[in-house]
């Protein structure tokens, strides 16, 4: 089976049309037909081997979905035909502990889609069964796409968390990610706090669900809200003021990071003593839990804010998210 992608051959390249094979589909596994591809902070990270995990070339894509057109005979839960996901992994090795308890996203043996093989800016991918999710009939399949990654990213901490209806919740950094936390706690029935030092993006955030703006670099505004959020959510991989956002918490309040902040997180012991407080991180979330969100999502009618390039536009595509300009996510039509 020939697949035409597009790959990078060096760190800063350009995406160019490239091709590759791939032999029969193996007897756990499916082909899919890409239909769409959002575009995820962590391919211009891999592009650029910033996490020292690339191969060249790479096809990069990780916020697939599309349909089933081959399905090896021990498939399970997906058949030719069904639309399906696909997203930051693409096989667990289904027997460790965690896999036994549904964790597959915590499985040691992990293979990422984009990690030592092909992913998604494609007209095919291939990968193993279980994370292969199955799409809810009333999907917007034009804006499902980074639900795969970005959304089950934030997702998974609410959850690990804990969090109520009740609470007031802040989230740190509003661009892809966090632009779908926000979404996620306005209908879970939180009172969200958006922090961000974007004017531009203000009016946006509002319109989304936050209940408020705070600019994360005046003290005057944090200061109103010292000692009263339940749960934050940072979505930057920037080094930040961990202790002063430690003081926005309640007693008992949790900092979850989904951000990959390369830099050690410095956080002083005192700050989490005094008030019971916990810090956190989690990496997406297990197939079982992406299916619930996903239902979640058609539920309540909860889609990214998304930009739509055509495939053969991936280097435009690509440079308006380099550039800071995607409001918040951008999508690749094939
Ligand atoms: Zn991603
Ligand atoms: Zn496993």
């Amino acid at each position: 089976m020939k697949i035409n992608a597009y790959a990078v051959s060096e760190p800063k390249g350009k995406l160019k049309p490239y091709s590759y094979e791939l032999g029969k589909v193996g007897s756990e596994q499916v082909d899919i037909k890409v239909h769409y591809c959002g575009i995820c902070h962590s391919d211009l990270s891999m592009i650029n081997n910033d996490w020292g995990l690339t191969s060249y070339p790479i096809v990069p894509g990780h916020e697939i979905v599309g349909e089933v057109v081959a399905a090896g005979e021990a498939v399970k839960n997906v058949k030719v035909g069904d639309k399906v996901g696909l997203g930051w992994f693409s096989a667990s090795c289904m027997s460790c502990q965690e896999c036994m308890e549904g964790e597959h996203h915590l499985c040691s043996q992990n293979e990422s889609t984009i990690v030592g093989r092909h992913g998604g800016f494609a007209d095919y991918v291939r990968g193993h069964w279980s994370w292969a999710i199955p799409l809810p009939e009333a999907i917007d399949l034009s804006k499902a796409g980074p639900l795969l990654c970005g959304g089950i990213t934030v997702f998974n901490p609410i959850i690990l968390a804990g969090v109520k209806p009740t609470d007031t919740v802040g989230v740190i950094g509003i661009g892809g990610l966090g632009h779908m936390a926000i979404k996620f706690l306005k209908h879970w029935g939180c009172e969200v706090v958006a922090f961000s030092s974007n004017p531009d993006k203000k009016k946006h955030i509002l319109n989304m669900g936050a209940t408020r703006v705070v600019n994360s670099k005046s003290p005057e505004e944090l200061e109103v809200i010292k000692g009263k959020i339940n749960f934050i959510l940072n979505t930057t991989n920037v080094t930040l003021d961990w202790n002063s956002y430690l003081s926005l918490l309640a007693p008992k309040g949790k900092l979850y990071t989904v951000g990959a902040v390369l830099e050690p997180m410095a956080i002083p012991a005192f700050s989490l003593i005094g008030g019971e407080k916990l810090v956190g991180g989690s990496p997406l979330g297990s197939p079982a839990l992406t299916k619930t969100m996903l239902d979640f999502c058609v539920r309540h009618n909860i889609y990214p804010t998304v930009e739509e390039f055509p495939m053969e536009k991936v280097n435009e595509a690509m440079k308006h998210l380099e550039d800071g300009r995607a409001r918040f996510r951008i999508v690749l039509k094939n």
